[in-house]
């Protein structure tokens, strides 16, 4: 007789033997033969227990935390090896039911539904297993006002993580949808399984892979935000760096336009202090000598429009145009400023060239003129040789002798006017007859006079005071209106030239008058007849460079005088000239220059009491 072995024993034994089977299905294949040993001795096992229950069915519970055998309660469920535990819990399965006559290949179908993903019915149907059968878990109705401790019916102990279980056939994206992160992870992880441990697991896997996304969608965003943020910084400090090196003096004005704030670079190219320009309208500025001014037109008018591109440019045309020329800013392709190249056109080089130019016009005309003047003399000396009968002769050497005048008078003008411009023309005025330098120069035009029949008088007002001039120079002055006066009266015609003591009651100047009764000049012309290279249009045609009234007013006004013109079309002109009457001028410049008398030297006690 055998002995009947004790049934829990046969049931721990049972599974062992299952548990391992469990285990050696996921490392090896079926027909290993230690799957195979496995599920011989399962399957005895399973025979002799069936034995022992007389045929009826061996059925295992995993209920909340203990592990039933037909009903009558094991072992507890966290003693049990996870693949056995996880087997119930993946599937949500409550009971697993062996009939008689269960196979090794019906254990081996029920090992191999841990590997599966659907329903495990289904599964063990297919493979034909009909003698074991699984029961799934009943969930417990959930109490909806306390959400956080609702557990699955077998595992429900408040507290322990896992949200709140589904009823069957409750969509749970409809449950999660009202709940925050965390919630809605338990509960998808209470869908998963019952186990708490594991649904801790689970959420805080998924809470970890969820934070880990974000900080890369994050930082992703940011590097975008980094980057533009770069950009747009070294676009900054690039457009600073271009404005700086462009531009180094600053001048800092209000609404108006008027200065606020100059730094000593601005100082150095105004040439003035702030302390002088302050409060002053910066475009005023341009009236210094080679200075441009650009100011953008909204600085004037305090208006609400949108900003125009559009900029005001004050000071000399020729400079603002080398200024512009000299500098070409760079862009990149989006239209930044990335740089500037200039050419180095400052004043100072401008002034260079300039000088260069005038010295090159001094030399020419000089050298122009000594053989003209040997022309001159030659032409003369054959003049006076021919013959008196030989009248178309010496008519032609005349006319000859003419052009070689004005051709020297020509030459003259331009080389005074190079003077003039690159500060050379200089005076050396002193104490001068007035009346003497009137005859003189209307002396030297007499022969001109009389060839074109005019008549020239010099009518000078009896005790003219003398006068401070450069007598040379106010010959000159004089002889140029008085050719003009030529120039522009027909034959028949008369000058006058005269001193006089000053009808204008200007005290302490003397004035010179060329009149004449020549064609006049219209009103409109008579301001600009003084400017350099104008020629108006007159009645007779007559040669000349436009020079000519430009250089007599500049050397009139550089000897402290005034140039003035009355004049009606038809009816003549009359230039008049002041300069100033000699006051002992020469002898006050020559004690200005007298170095100044020593300072006493102070006694020590004087020093000491700041006397
Ligand atoms: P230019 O050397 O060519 O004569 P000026 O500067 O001396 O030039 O004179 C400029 C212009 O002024 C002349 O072209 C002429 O039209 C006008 N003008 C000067 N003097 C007289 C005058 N006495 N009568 C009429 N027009 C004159």
């Amino acid at each position: 007789m055998t002995e009947t072995p004790d049934p829990k024993l046969l049931w721990f034994n049972f599974l062992k033997v299952f548990t391992r089977a469990l285990v050696q299905i996921n490392l090896y294949k079926a027909d290993h033969p230690q799957v195979k040993q496995a599920l011989i001795e399962s399957e005895g096992l399973l025979a002799q227990i069936s034995e022992t229950l007389d045929g009826g069915d061996f059925s295992i519970t995993l209920d909340n935390d203990k592990l039933l055998i037909n009903s009558t309660p094991l072992i507890a469920s966290d003693k049990l090896p996870n693949s056995l535990r996880n087997l119930f819990t993946k599937f949500r399965i409550q009971t697993i039911t062996f009939t008689k006559g269960a196979s090794g290949d019906d254990i081996l179908a029920l090992c191999q539904v841990q590997a599966f993903k659907g329903d495990p019915k289904e599964f063990l149907k297919e493979r034909g297993v009909e003698r074991i059968t699984l029961n799934e878990s009943v969930y417990a109705k959930v109490d909806t006002s306390q959400p956080q401790a609702a557990q699955p019916a077998q595992a429900g102990q408040a507290g322990q993580p896992g949200g709140p279980a589904a009823e069957p056939g409750e969509n749970v994206a409809d449950r999660i949808s009202g709940q925050g992160l965390e919630n809605a992870l338990s509960t998808i992880a209470g869908r998963v399984t019952s186990d708490a441990d594991e649904q801790r697991r689970i959420v805080e896997i998924l809470t970890a892979k969820f934070k880990e996304e974000i900080v890369a969608e994050v930082k992703k965003a940011l590097e975008v935000v980094h980057r533009e943020k770069k950009k747009v910084e070294n676009d900054m400090v690039r457009t600073e760096s271009v404005m700086t090196s462009m531009a180094d003096g600053v001048v800092v004005v209000d609404k108006d336009g008027k200065i606020i704030m100059m730094n000593p670079q601005a100082e150095a190219i105004s040439g003035k202090p702030l302390a002088e320009l302050s409060g002053k309208k910066i475009v005023d500025l341009s009236q210094i000598e080679n200075q441009v001014v650009s100011l953008a037109r909204e600085i004037k008018s305090e208006n609400k429009e949108d900003i125009s591109t559009e900029v005001a440019k004050t000071g000399p045309a020729e400079l603002a145009e080398t200024v512009k020329k000299a500098t070409a800013i760079i862009q990149n392709e989006d239209g930044k400023i990335v740089g500037s190249v200039s050419i180095p056109t400052d004043a100072a080089k401008l002034k260079q060239v300039e000088q260069m130019q005038q010295e090159f016009i001094a030399n020419m005309t000089h050298e122009l003129r000594s053989p003209l003047t040997s022309i001159k003399a030659a032409l003369e000396i054959m003049s006076r040789d021919a013959s008196k009968e030989d009248a178309s002769g010496r008519g032609i050497l005349n006319t000859a002798i003419r052009n070689t005048e004005r051709l020297n008078s020509i030459i003259t003008d331009i080389l005074d006017f190079s003077k003039l411009q690159s500060g050379k023309l200089i005076f050396h005025p002193e104490n001068t007859s007035a009346e003497e330098t009137a005859r003189e120069a209307a002396d030297a035009m007499r022969a001109w006079t009389t060839s074109k029949g005019i008549n020239l008088r010099v009518t000078n007002e009896p005790g003219v005071p003398f006068i401070y001039a450069d007598r040379r120079r106010t010959v000159q002055v004089l002889i140029n209106l008085i050719s003009n006066a030529i120039k522009f009266t027909p034959q028949g015609g008369s000058i006058e030239v005269s001193a006089d003591a000053g009808k204008e009651a200007l005290d302490g100047f003397v004035f010179f008058s060329v009149k004449d009764n020549g064609c006049g000049i219209k009103k409109e012309d008579q301001d600009k007849i003084f400017e350099k290279f104008v020629q108006v249009a007159s009645g007779e045609k007559v040669g000349g460079t436009g020079l000519g009234l430009a250089i007599t007013k500049a050397m009139v006004v550089m000897q402290g005088g005034r140039l003035t013109l009355e004049s009606e079309t038809g009816r003549g002109s009359t230039f008049r000239v002041g300069m100033p009457v000699y006051r002992g001028q020469a002898d006050q410049a020559v004690f200005e220059q007298l170095p100044e008398a020593p300072a006493e030297k102070k006694s020590w006690w004087k020093k000491l009491l700041g006397k």
